[in-house]
């Protein structure tokens, strides 16, 4: 057993491991900005070190820094939690080559799977259904072209190397291709520096279904459901809920299943999210996230299992503690994502939190890192908390989150509160009637925000 990780995060994501580590009676490490002196996650982990000024590059992503953390406290796991390091596969090495346990899947499966060609054709030879589109890269306009014509208008471009919604492109026509061609690869190469592009076909109304998945790294692996994360703004998800509304038992032991053996098959270890767009009953695979997902917590609650607790025993080389057959689903759950952002147009809005009172009672989670008097600093993501509500079912659930949201103070900055209140009078929420462009749709008319 662990005696003590190091956790290479901040914010809710940290105290969510601080908590499992606790709870197994691991001692844990926070590291932190010289801007995060006062957070929560410091004053809640057994020890801290600083490792850096503000900016993350200098901090959060100095493997450096993070290894010399390590060798001073003794720690000898590091949990990643989600974002900055988590599915960089040149750290993992490195702290393979240290004999520090990365709390995640191995530098190879993190490499395969961060290339969205490499990650779509090895998916595609163990049995995953993809998007049609092109087989691998796409070198020249003049192949984007002939591509174009062969899938069928629209398609979107996408940078190989692409994350958080940076570097895809729709090309409506033919005559779109050139600029969504040539912006696609520009994007690729100044955010990720890799302007290598393929073309799928562009899904008009589809649903964002993820498949969670979990590997012991011996050849087991389980599914646990989906999750439906279609309501998004700039292909970020703000509101997701498990088991998806459209999605019948017997889509989901099917599917669950293909992924399962997929993971399964490549000696996958921890836990995976396998994303795909639905649409008509098929299920297409876009990427596969090899990390914990900022959602993971509604599948937490529909199955009662602790995913972090888990993620940690198979990095210790312990057996997962259920198996498929353990693994049933029990009522319905929502995250709603809570930012320090300013409606109609998201801006950031950091500050002083003047007052801060967190929603209770049966069934309601709040993980968040707030607390009275907390300063918000500018440097970071505007996620403050994520609002998790279980219900024995979707109206349960939904009737729910209204009541916590009515509960939830958080004075002093603007946030996307209002943003859920507005929602949950929508008729298409309660019914879950909605695809992957309904907010962006509802966002426009409602809000103007374009
Ligand atoms: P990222 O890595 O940037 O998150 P993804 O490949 O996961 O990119 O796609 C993010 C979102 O972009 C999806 O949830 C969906 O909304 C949209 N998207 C991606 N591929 C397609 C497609 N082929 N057709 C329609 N929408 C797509």
């Amino acid at each position: 057993m662990f005696k003590k990780i190091l956790i290479a995060n901040r914010g809710e994501i940290a105290l969510r491991v601080i908590r499992a580590a606790r709870e197994m009676g691991i001692a844990s490490v926070a590291v932190h900005s010289t801007a995060d002196s006062d957070a929560m996650h410091v004053r809640m982990a057994d020890e801290s070190v600083c490792i850096g000024p503000p900016s993350s590059q200098q901090s959060y992503l100095s493997i450096p820094a993070i290894v010399a953390a390590c060798e001073i406290t003794g720690a000898e796991a590091i949990h990643p939690g989600y974002g900055f390091l988590s599915e960089n596969a040149g750290f993992v090495q490195i702290l393979e080559d240290h004999g520090l346990t990365f709390i995640g899947p191995t530098a190879e499966h993190i490499r395969i799977m961060g290339d969205k060609i490499t990650a779509k054709d090895t998916m595609k030879a163990l049995g995953v259904p993809c998007v049609p589109g092109s087989d691998g890269g796409v070198a020249t306009l003049d192949d984007a072209k002939r591509i174009g014509e062969e899938i069928g208008y629209p398609v979107i471009i996408k940078a190989t190397a692409g994350g958080g919604g940076k570097g895809m492109k729709v090309a409506q026509t033919a005559k779109d291709m050139e600029r969504a061609y040539q912006t696609a690869r520009a994007e690729g190469k100044s955010n990720f520096g890799n302007d290598e592009v393929y073309i799928e076909k562009y899904l008009t109304t589809p649903r964002h279904i993820e498949i969670q998945v979990f590997g012991d790294g011996k050849g087991r692996a389980v599914h646990l459901g989906e999750r439906d994360c279609s309501l998004q703004r700039r292909h970020q998800k703000v509101f997701e809920e498990a088991p998806g509304p459209s999605i019948t038992a017997e889509e989901r032991a099917r599917i669950g299943k293909v992924c399962a053996d997929a993971v399964a098959n490549i000696n996958y270890i921890g836990a995976g999210t396998i994303e795909f767009l639905y649409e008509n009953g098929e299920f297409y695979f876009i990427e596969m996230n090899t990390r914990l997902q900022v959602e993971h917590p509604v599948t937490e609650a529909i199955f009662g299992v602790d995913l972090v607790r888990e993620q940690i025993r198979v990095a210790e080389g312990l057996p997962m503690s259920f198996t498929q057959d353990d693994l049933t689903i029990n009522g319905h759950a929502i995250e709603v994502r809570i930012n320090a952002e300013k409606l109609p147009n998201f801006a950031p809005c950091p500050g002083k939190i003047t007052q801060y009172h967190a929603p209770g009672g049966l069934g309601v989670r709040m993980d968040s890192a707030l607390y009275d008097g907390y300063k918000i600093p500018p440097y970071y993501d505007s996620l403050i908390g994520k609002l998790i509500v279980h219900g024995r079912d979707r109206p349960e659930a939904i009737a729910r989150l209204n009541r916590a949201l009515g509960e939830l103070i958080v004075d002093g900055v603007d946030t996307t509160v209002p943003l859920f209140h507005a929602l949950l009078q929508e008729e298409d929420i309660h019914s879950g009637n909605y695809n992957i462009h309904w907010l962006e749709h509802w966002l426009e008319t409602n809000l103007g925000d374009a």
